[in-house]
């Protein structure tokens, strides 16, 4: 079959590669000048480092069958992501830790004794039905680590009240009992050595696959394929005719340095004083290399306008509404699949958008085996 790709993120190259070796014909557009989506690296010119240019992407995954996936295809090194914050004149580690609650409090407790103090003195108990975001972390941290470390960062993230957010987003207990600071759990997390763009070019790298940059979708075109997976924002293949789907997008303010010039990859910045919600030093998410220049991003968050850049779908009740209408009007579409964080309007960390990916192209297989026809979502994005 003739099958269309739009987008040359990991999801568009994943079902590319995957239908490619079963034998179909691949076509990739991208409208940018590059493949690799928002995962795109390149090396900074004045400096020679490693830029992530959308934003750090560190990969992380429980998930063996993803991480082998992606080991195929490129080396990765050792890499721990281990966050820093800044916040009423000191530094502290990241996520909530030992460190952290001594360090605040000036003590030097046990975690035991630190897990009764937090509960018992410092916690809110008064709470005991969380139904905000505020509620939740008043709850298990209390007013001082929340507003130290929650309450700044949120308002700048979300550009609304932590008040207005659901509980739900802080889920689990924000606090750690001992010294772990890395910032993640997974099993598996490390690093592309020489960037993730070089690995989606291995991944596109078939005979079968044939990539366009600088090509932006044309839906009169659709027709031509046997079949379209469509990886850019649902609301715009619709042209936003009910509307555009919420956003918050990022404003990326680059400067150069010599050495080293906060020592660490990522430092947050949690005081509303401070306009920017973090300072991103790339150098340091490729440990394994030496640089004498640095290249670092303060990074601004605000509502995402027409001409912006998507980041984070915002997904609350009017945005969600809206997507319900979306859904309804690509399931009556026909020979399209809606795939990705910008085709179902989900927040989609790399391993979840490669595992789904593979998903996607494996349901694609058994349908076409069968005669069937592709559904519109393979994941549901409500
Ligand atoms: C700020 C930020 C930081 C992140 N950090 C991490 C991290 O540390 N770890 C992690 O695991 N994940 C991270 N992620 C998630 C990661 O970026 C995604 O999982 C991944 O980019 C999703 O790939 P995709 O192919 O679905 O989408 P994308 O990467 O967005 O690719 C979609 C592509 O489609 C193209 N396109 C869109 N519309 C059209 C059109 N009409 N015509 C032609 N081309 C079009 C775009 O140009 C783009 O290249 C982060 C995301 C963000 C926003």
């Amino acid at each position: 079959m003739n099958i269309l790709l739009v987008g040359a993120g990991l999801s568009g190259a994943i079902i590319g590669r995957t239908l490619a070796e079963a034998g179909h014909n691949i076509t990739i557009i991208d409208g940018r000048d590059h493949i690799g989506g928002n995962c795109h690296t390149e090396r900074d010119a004045e400096t020679n480092v490693m830029v992530h240019v959308y934003g750090p992407h560190i990969f992380h995954t429980d998930d063996e069958e993803v991480w082998n996936y992606v080991n195929s295809f490129t080396t990765f090194m050792p890499y721990k992501n281990r966050v820093k914050t800044t916040s009423q004149g000191q530094v502290f580690s990241l996520p909530i830790n030992l460190h952290t609650i001594n360090q605040y409090y000036n003590k030097t407790l046990r975690p035991a004794e630190a897990r009764d103090f937090i509960e018992n003195e410092i916690a809110d108990k008064s709470i005991t039905d969380p139904q905000t975001f505020e509620e939740q972390a008043m709850r298990f941290v209390g007013p001082d680590l929340y507003k130290a470390f929650f309450e700044g960062y949120t308002i700048k993230q979300w550009g609304c009240s932590p008040t207005e957010l659901p509980a739900s987003i802080l889920k689990r207990l924000p606090v750690r009992f001992n010294y772990d600071d890395n910032y993640f759990f997974h099993k598996f997390q490390g690093m592309p050595e020489n960037g993730y763009t070089p690995m989606i070019e291995a991944i596109l790298d078939h005979e079968n696959i044939t990539v366009h940059l600088e090509t932006w979708f044309d839906p009169d075109t659709a027709g031509e394929y046997d079949h379209v997976f469509y990886s850019g924002p649902l609301d715009g293949y619709f042209g936003y005719k009910l509307g555009r789907l919420g956003y918050r997008t990022l404003d990326f303010e680059k400067f150069t340095d010599k050495g080293d010039y906060q020592g660490c990859a990522v430092m947050n910045y949690g005081d509303r004083e401070v306009p920017y919600t973090r300072i991103t030093e790339h150098k340091h998410f490729s440990p394994w290399e030496e640089h004498e220049g640095t290249v670092c991003y303060k990074e601004f968050s605000r509502a995402c306008e027409p001409e912006d850049i998507p980041y984070y779908p915002i997904r609350q009740v009017k945005e969600k509404a809206l997507l319900s209408d979306y859904v309804k009007l690509a399931e009556e579409t026909g020979g399209v699949t809606f795939v990705g964080r910008l085709g179902t309007y989900r927040y989609l960390d790399m391993d979840v958008t490669i595992r789904e990916a593979m998903d996607t192209a494996a349901a694609f297989l058994e349908s076409a085996a069968k005669g069937e026809k592709m559904p519109a979502f393979v994941q549901n994005p409500l």
